[in-house]
This record gives structure tokens, sequence and C-alpha cells, in this order.
């Protein structure tokens, strides 16, 4: 990252951690805050997206696992902003499922057919039996593999995006967004920085952005990126 206050661009490697905060001291003494701006499946994803590449395919496959199981708390928590649902009330009932997959899957299917009023589609049968495989089993899957299931966890994520008009439920975001920053508590200047490059992050979806993204072109074009990032040093 790079320091707020000093005029070089001089970048300071820190850790990425858990939450979407984060702060570091440059060489000059300047104190930075700085909140991620993706949402946490946006972030794992990209995290898939760099282990596959590099060749960690076991990694990059429970990243992309981790990714869509965040994607589907989004969604609920979305709907339930949308619908006038306090945030509060919201974290209340999600606690009683945090630590059960199952159950949060459950509640993503019942808040989308109640949201949309049809059965939401679901992943085929095989993607979710090798994800137990790999998962459970300790399978090591192929590059192949991992990117052929990358590509339908893309797939189905951006399925579900489409029916989010982005202007219709920017209120709802704005809220989910105020109230993790709330929770952060803080109370001097920081701030906000993108770190999943554009404009092939998910969190862009507008219906016009989903339908020019492609799986494909987004592994290549990380490829790219650690080149680009290779000849700064
Ligand atoms: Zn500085």
């Amino acid at each position: 990252m790079a320091c707020r206050e000093c005029q070089e661009d001089r970048f300071k490697s820190i850790d990425l951690t858990d939450g979407i905060y984060c702060k570091f001291e440059c060489e000059n003494g300047h104190k930075n805050n700085i909140i991620l701006q993706e949402w946490k499946f946006e972030i794992l994803f990209e995290m898939a997206l760099m282990a596959l590449k590099d060749g960690y395919t076991r990694e990059a496959f429970s990243s992309f696992a981790a990714s869509l199981e965040r994607f589907y708390e989004y969604i609920i928590e979305l709907i339930a902003i949308h619908n006038g649902i306090d945030s509060h009330q919201f974290t209340t009932t999600w606690k009683l499922m945090s630590v059960q997959s199952e159950r949060q899957l459950g509640a993503f299917y019942t808040a989308y057919l109640l949201h949309f009023k049809e059965a939401p589609k679901i992943l085929p049968k095989n993607i979710t039996e090798f994800r137990n495989r790999v998962i459970h089993k300790g399978y090591i899957p192929t590059t192949e593999e991992v990117t052929d299931y990358g590509r339908e966890i893309f797939k189905y994520i951006l399925h579900i995006l489409k029916k989010f008009d982005l202007h219709e439920y920017m209120p709802a975001i704005l809220k989910m967004t105020q109230k993790t920053r709330k929770a952060l508590n803080i109370d001097y200047s920081y701030g906000l920085i993108c770190i999943v490059p554009v404009p092939v992050g998910l969190k862009h979806h507008s219906k016009h952005m989903i339908e020019s993204l492609d799986f494909d072109n987004l592994l290549k074009s990380r490829k790219e990126f650690e080149v680009m990032k290779g000849s700064f040093e």
C-alpha cells in the first residue's frame, strides 16, 4: 500500500487480514488507516485467482468455495436490508446460523424465494460433490479441475447478481457499508481503497458490467497483472 501523506509513491507491503480494515505506519511516521472497499466474497475470489495463477490448486479451490459461501451471506443480508430489516436484527439472526454452512444455504434459498417469488437456480450437483471431495477428503484437484470449478462459481455468482439492479439496491448496499464502518468505530480520518483491480471486481454489478465479465479473461488478466507488478521491482 502507498502512504496517503507522502508525495512519492513508496509502497509498503502489509498483510491482508480478516476484516476490511488495516493500518500501517510509513517510513516517515505517517499513520495510515485504510478501509478496503471490497466485500469479503470478492477478496476471497481474488485470492483464489491468485492462488490458481501461482499453481496452488487446493488453496485456490478452498478460496473459491469460501467466496461462494460469503456471497450467499452478502445476498441474504442485501435482501434483508432492502426489505427494511434493521441491521441489528439481521446480525442477531445471522449469528444463529453463522457456523453452519448448510443453514446458510437454506437461508439463501428461502430469502431468494420470498424476495423474487421464484426458485433459485442451483449449482450442478457434481460441483457440490466435488467440493466435498476436495474440502473434506483431501483430494488434490488438477489445475484444469480448479479452473472449471472457479468458472462455474463465477457464472453462478454473476447469474444471481444479475437479478439485483445496481440502482435499485444501492441504498441497501450503502447501509451495509455504513454498518461495517460503524462497527470499526473509527473516529479519525481514513482512506478507502480497492485492492481488486477494476473493472473486473465483482462489486461492479451493473447489468452491462456483468455481461462483459468472463472468467478466463479474468484469470488471464491476473497473469498480466503479476508481470506488471514485477516490472516495478
Ligand atoms: Zn508517509
